[in-house]
């Protein structure tokens, strides 16, 4: 059993299927890094086909079994798991913080995002509930009931190593599914963790399963004759490949993709309670988060009143390790991310944007996939800062002269995420709610994150399927309903 939590060796991570860890069938293996330090954390093994067979057939075997337990019973299994979970926070969040670079704080809030998940789904024996009617016809009576439909699988992105997975998990196995999660190979630590506390919860053998891996295993996913449905959460290309392939081979699929998002600051916005959660809206997690707000539209005077103010605290970020106490924001994920992140400040130059902080060597680090906090003005709706998903910590400023031209801006992108609007009028906001199409709104709140009992997820570009993450959708999603007409002579 690998035991991340216990001594310093490094490790080559296991799979996990019918109930007990095994190693990949692969020599195939990736370096996990400490992107802070750049220290090799373990070794994450891309499973084969093979790996993902075992998983998938321990689901499968495991299904009949979980499907008939009572939902009441299925449910002390995610309290004594979510139990776990809160015994082993902080040492959760350090893992998460110390394979990703985000702060503690920020990893202490993704994993209780997670938790969230898990508390919601405790309650399925009332989540699960169906309809029924009496009379449809003389003497005939209808039920309907919620029917869970095999195995299912979870894929996940870097950027909210506990949060994402914990988004599907919890509602996939309340409702009588069976899963087998693949995490991101960037950061597969966190969820090797939580999988040894699934275990200790003593899940039914099969019920939970884990291929460690990357786009073979997705791919394969998408095309396994025993998987029912895909969860899915990356980027929009990845994400528009697992919807179609998925769907092609018979599957349900939710397929939650990347960002743009548009922030949009009135005249009239508070200016003291703005600044500190503007700033964080773009640069918390270093921009790593799919509701990211990198792209603030100005409405007239707002530029002038917002700029002083705000280029002070964007240069008072404190950047470090994650771990370290007063660090504000921590470095992004690779050497890779980093690369595509500079060539994109390059291209803000390139096409005219006034550079006003420059992030690329003003974080004070030598060891580390570090960038500063970069600020570009003088962007315009064509460049590729106002097009393209970042994914890094920079912020770009648009100007416009009225709410109609910023509307006009969100509605040209084709991703629909998130939005959201600074003002103190409330006719502003309830226009800007109703006319804006991302499906996840902020009215003064820099990440309009929905909680675990909303749905999340977001519209156009940015969500391949109809039904989104957790909520009232991660019920209907991971059921069947199945009708019962029902006469007695
Ligand atoms: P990614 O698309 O590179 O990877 C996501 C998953 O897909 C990983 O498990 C990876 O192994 C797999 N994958 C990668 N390339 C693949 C390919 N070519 N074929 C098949 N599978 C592949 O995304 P990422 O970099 O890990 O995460 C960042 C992205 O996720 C951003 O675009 C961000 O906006 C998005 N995201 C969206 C949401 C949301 O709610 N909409 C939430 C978090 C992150």
């Amino acid at each position: 059993m690998t035991t991340l939590s216990k001594g310093t060796q490094i490790k080559t991570l296991s799979n996990y299927h019918g109930g007990a860890w095994a190693p990949a069938k692969t020599a195939d293996l990736l370096d996990v890094v400490n992107p802070a330090t750049e220290e090799l954390l373990a070794r994450v093994p891309m499973s084969t086909m093979l790996d993902l067979d075992d998983a998938v057939n321990s689901a499968q075997k495991a299904f009949p079994a979980w499907r008939r337990m009572p939902p009441a019973e299925r449910a002390k299994y995610l309290f004594t798991f979510k139990n776990l979970l809160e015994k082993h926070f902080e040492e959760i969040a350090r893992i998460c913080s110390m394979e990703h670079g985000k702060t503690l704080a920020e990893s202490r809030g993704d994993l209780r995002r997670g938790i969230d998940c898990v508390d919601v789904a405790c309650g399925i024996p009332s989540m699960m509930l169906g309809e029924s009617l009496e009379d449809v016809g003389r003497g005939v009576d209808c039920v309907a009931y919620r029917r869970p439909l095999g195995v299912f699988a979870v894929i996940a992105p870097f950027n909210f190593p506990p949060m994402v997975p914990l988004w599907f998990l919890p509602h996939c196995i309340a409702t009588g599914n069976t899963l087998v999660l693949k995490p991101s190979e960037q950061v597969p630590l966190t969820m090797q963790r939580i999988f040894e506390l699934l275990d200790e919860a003593g899940l039914p053998p099969g019920v939970v399963n884990l291929v460690n891996g990357g786009k073979e295993i997705v791919q394969g996913m998408c095309e396994h004759p025993l998987i029912q449905g895909v969860s899915f959460v990356g980027s929009s290309p990845v994400a528009k490949f697992v919807y179609e392939t998925a769907a092609k081979h018979g599957k349900r699929v939710q397929a939650l993709g990347g960002a743009k998002n548009f922030v949009v600051v009135m005249p009239d916005a508070d200016l003291d309670k703005s600044v500190d959660v503007l700033v964080e809206s773009c640069f918390g997690c270093a921009g790593q988060r799919c509701l990211a707000g990198a792209t603030l539209i100005f409405v007239g005077p707002a530029y002038e009143k917002f700029r002083a103010p705000l280029l002070d605290r964007i240069k008072r970020i404190k950047v470090g390790n994650g771990q370290d106490q007063g660090v504000e924001m921590g470095p992004v994920i690779s050497q890779a991310s980093k690369d595509r992140i500079l060539g994109l400040i390059q291209r803000g130059i390139d096409e005219g944007g006034e550079l006003l902080i420059d992030g690329r060597k003003s974080h004070g680090q030598s060891k580390g996939f570090f960038l500063g906090p970069t600020l570009f003005d003088k962007v315009t709706p064509d460049m590729t800062l106002a097009q393209e998903e970042v994914f890094g910590p920079v912020m770009a400023w648009l100007r416009v002269e009225t709410l109609d031209e910023a509307m006009a801006i969100l509605e040209a992108h084709p991703f629909g995420n998130t939005t959201s609007i600074f003002t103190s009028s409330g006719k502003t906001a309830r226009d800007f709610a109703y006319r804006a199409e991302p499906s996840m709104i902020g009215v003064n709140v820099g990440v309009a994150a929905p909680m675990s009992y909303f749905n999340f997820g977001g519209a156009k570009g940015s969500m391949f399927g109809d039904l989104k993450a957790h909520g009232k959708h991660g019920i209907e999603f991971y059921t069947d309903r199945k009708v019962v007409i029902s006469r007695w002579f």
